[in-house]
């Protein structure tokens, strides 16, 4: 602020010379009146003795006259002594008291005013005796005169006078004189001084500096200014490297600002009053505001689409302000100021804001992986044409229901029913009709069994109906089970009508009463299917119970047994070779391992055939570790000849049993270390199925084989569970879509769908994609517009033996 100028009459100047002239104007009243008091003693005294002469001089001759009474020379006396202006009066007497001679004059006023009336006297008169010569004891006569003490001083007065005014009005022009010293040496450069410093400008001290005075250079005045200079100096200087640090500061700050701004993450920071304090430009603009306008707003006007109420927020925000707590949301649903619903996950954690500690908040848009995952976890329960729960929930459903009849002592029964000839249907009228005749089934199959009961659709036209709680009796439920079929039946092969045109469709039913004994679900499934197959083979459209039969197919099982142990010991396997290929670039980048059976009867078995009983008899074990020294082998030899290079895979299959063996990640690491392989050149191809009963073990073993450079995939991806929640925690690089959904893939839209949500799911989560099962170049164009990164299938090339392979990877090298 700038300050007020001083009035004239306030500078310094004006106030010494009013000091001055009263001081002046006391002190010379002070010395006048006493130099005139002392002279005025002085002239009084002088005065005395004046008259103390005059009256010595005039008493001889008067005491003559009056001892002679000779009147003439008194009159000669009085008239000698009235010569003297200040005498007025004179008489002389004898010794009897007559006036022997007397006169007076008129007194003239005297012109002394002011000076006289201070020291105003009355008249005074003097006498004296008169004493002749030679007669002194006798008194001749006496002598009397007044004198005018004024008259006579008169002189003296108008002296002191002039003096006294000429010394007032030499005191009073020194003061003058010093005032306008005063005010040109003083008053008027510190006007000046303070001038220029009001007008320096607070914001640029240093813009403008004092004007050093000429004739003030060496005196205080130039001292003041040259320090004030200096100080101006060292301002402006300290200023100006602030102003260096501030600018780099805001460069910083900006930078970092823009950082945040561009990061596809919502960062806010709120105050533990629930304020924001911070927010990024994500934020702001999910919010419906500018990062500017988020400052202050209160959270309590952003939760009205949120699950959260304002109390949780900030009691949440407390503990993180309070006790440095961080605080994860895995996933909270919001709904932006656009009003799209958004899925976050957030993290919540401490920060040191200027002066305060505030929460500072991040969160993740999530959602795209939350409706993914939403779409995948319907997916995996449910069937997308009928809406009928899957394979997987049938098997949860039937695993808790069988358990429950043990535990209560009552049966139910499994029903498995596959629609006759429904291939023709699709064949014939095309995949439209053939879907709204399934949904068909679907709906009449729910309405012939109660609302306990289960419908569940396993694939194409194969479904199943688990009918719980029949009776306490295994015949009474038996035979209610048959009726329900019987019911089915009819009400299966009743006409549909589609666009005027009537369809007639039958099915098979097979029928299992549960619990059996130590059966688990799979093989109550099985026995239902075996008892359908039943059916068909005896030709179509009735039901069947399993039965001892039926047991006996089982039972060769047990022969395959027994001559696959011999396959092993003869060496009747053989691995073939199924290229792996870049969708894009149509390289080899690597292979899978499929494992063949010459049987020396029979020809080539089908792995479909004999994979189970290996696993189910435990063989499995001992195959797996020749398939694994096999391809470890095959491998080393390609390197060595420069065929297979750094980076090609070659895939295994491991099987459920193979995989959960406690030895199995140490019996891996063991053989390979016998081998010279390039590292992540084998990869494992799992199911879900494996992993996910025992989750745990399954990371364990995943994690310590991928340590030791074998890579994971999770195969025929998309039949089983597929539930991203085990796919993020998973630790597998690779997704093999099954090829159940690759061969309708041009006209089945809902396996198009399929295929693309797993594709872009497993973008998602980054990794990487096999679609198996490619047959057509149509195939090829849709999984390449998807996305999808590798295939293997018949188009390209199907399982060969090891020297085909080689030619395959001659002509088609990988890069
Ligand atoms: P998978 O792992 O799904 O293998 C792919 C199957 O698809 C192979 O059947 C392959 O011949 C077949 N395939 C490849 N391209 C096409 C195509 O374009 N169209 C059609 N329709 N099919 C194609 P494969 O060789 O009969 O093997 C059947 C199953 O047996 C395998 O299914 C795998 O689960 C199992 N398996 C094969 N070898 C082994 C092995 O060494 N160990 C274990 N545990 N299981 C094996
Ligand atoms: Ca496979
Ligand atoms: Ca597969």
């Amino acid at each position: 602020m700038r300050q007020k100028k001083p009035s004239f009459f306030q500078g310094i100047s004006f106030q010494l010379a009013k000091i001055g002239i009263i001081l002046a104007i006391l002190l010379s009243f002070f010395i006048s009146a006493i130099q005139v008091y002392i002279d005025y003693l002085a002239q009084s005294k002088e005065l005395d003795q004046l008259i103390y002469r005059v009256a010595e001089v005039a008493t001889p001759p008067a005491a003559r006259a009056v001892h002679t009474l000779d009147a003439d020379l008194a009159n000669e006396v009085v008239n000698g002594l009235l010569t003297y202006d200040f005498i007025y009066q004179v008489a002389i007497w004898d010794e009897r008291g007559n006036v022997l001679a007397q006169a007076d004059k008129a007194l003239t006023e005297s012109d002394v005013t002011w000076m006289g009336g201070l020291f105003t006297h009355d008249d005074a008169s003097y006498s004296s005796d008169l004493i002749v010569a030679g007669y002194e004891q006798m008194v001749a006569g006496k002598i009397s005169f007044t004198v005018d003490r004024d008259r006579a001083l008169e002189n003296f007065y108008r002296r002191s006078e002039i003096n006294f005014f000429v010394s007032s009005f030499r005191s009073l022009i020194l003061v003058v004189l010093l005032f306008v010293a005063f005010y040109f040496k003083l008053t008027k450069p510190l006007v000046q001084l303070s001038h220029e410093i009001n007008e320096i400008d607070p914001d640029r001290p240093g813009a403008k500096r004092l004007t050093t005075l000429k004739s003030h250079k060496a005196d205080e005045l130039g001292t003041v200014i040259n320090s004030s200079n200096q100080i101006l100096d060292v301002i402006e200087l300290s200023l100006a490297k602030r102003r260096v640090i501030e600018q780099a500061l805001r460069t910083s700050e900006e930078h970092l600002r823009q950082i945040v701004d561009s990061l596809p993450v919502f960062i806010g920071a709120r105050n533990a009053d629930g304020y924001y304090l911070f927010a990024n430009k994500a934020l702001a603009e999910m919010l419906g505001h500018t990062p500017e306008d988020m400052r202050n707003v209160h959270i309590s006007d952003l939760l009205k689409s949120s699950v959260l109420d304002v109390d949780t927020v900030i009691r949440g925000d407390a503990r993180v302000i309070n006790n440095g707590e961080e605080i994860d949301v895995a996933e909270e649903s919001f709904i932006s100021a656009s009003g799209e619903q958004l899925y976050l996950q957030t993290h919540m954690m401490p920060l040191q804001y200027y002066e305060e500690v505030v929460c500072l908040v991040v969160s993740m848009d999530v959602t795209e992986r939350k409706l993914a995952q939403a779409k995948m976890e319907h997916m995996a329960h449910h069937d997308a044409l009928t809406g009928l729960p899957n394979r997987l929930q049938l098997v949860e459903r039937l695993e808790h229901e069988a358990r429950r009849a043990v535990r209560h002592g009552y049966f139910g029964a499994v029903l498995f029913i596959d629609l006759d000839k429904f291939k023709n249907i699709n064949d014939s009228l095309g995949h439209p009709v053939g879907d709204s005749v399934l949904q068909e089934v679907s709906s009449r199959l729910q309405s012939a069994v109660r609302e306990e009961d289960l419908v569940a659709r396993l694939s194409g036209d194969e479904f199943v109906v688990v009918l719980t709680v029949l009776d306490h009796n295994q015949e009474v439920a038996a035979l209610k089970a048959g009726e329900v079929g019987e019911k089915i039946r009819a009400l299966i092969s009743q006409a549909f009508i589609h666009e005027d045109m009537e369809l007639r469709i039958t099915c098979s039913v097979g029928v299992v009463v549960y619990p059996e004994k130590n059966n688990v679900v799979h093989e109550l499934l099985r026995y239902a299917d075996t008892a359908m197959y039943q059916v068909k083979e005896k030709g179509r459209d009735a039901i069947e119970f399993f039965n001892e039969d039926m047991a006996d197919k089982v039972s060769r099982q047990l022969v395959m047994e027994g001559e696959l142990h011999r396959a092993l010991e003869e060496e009747q396997f053989v691995l073939y070779f199924q290229p792996k290929v870049d969708v894009q670039s149509g390289a080899i980048v690597g292979a899978e391992a499929l494992l063949r059976w010459f049987h020396p009867e029979q020809g080539i078995i089908s792995p479909f055939e004999f994979i189970p009983v290996l696993e189910t008899s435990g063989l499995i074990i001992e195959v797996g570790q020749w398939v694994l020294e096999q391809a470890c082998d095959v491998v080393q030899k390609w390197s060595k000849a420069g065929l297979w290079h750094k980076g090609m895979q070659l895939s295994l299959n491991i099987s459920p049993r193979q995989f959960r063996r406690d030895s199995f990640a140490s019996d891996v690491i063991k053989t390979i270390e016998q081998y010279n392989l390039p590292d992540q050149t084998l990869d494992m191809e799992i199911t879900e199925g494996i992993v996910i009963q025992q989750i745990e073990e399954a990371i364990e073993t995943i994690t310590l084989l991928t340590q030791n450079g074998i890579s994971f995939s999770l195969d025929d991806f998309g039949t089983g569970y597929s539930s991203i929640s085990y796919l993020k925690r998973l630790p597998v690089t690779t997704l093999k879509i099954d090829k159940s959904f690759i061969r309708d893939i041009i006209d089945d839209r809902n396996d198009r769908v399929l295929v693309e949500t797993i594709v872009t799911m497993g973008r998602l989560l980054g990794l990487g994609l096999v679609a198996e099962g490619v047959e057509n170049s149509a195939q090829l164009d849709i999984i390449k517009s998807y996305g999808c990164h590798y295939y293997q299938g018949f188009y390209f090339s199907p399982p060969v033996p090891a020297d085909q392979f080689i030619a395959l990877l001659e002509k088609r090298p990988s890069k």
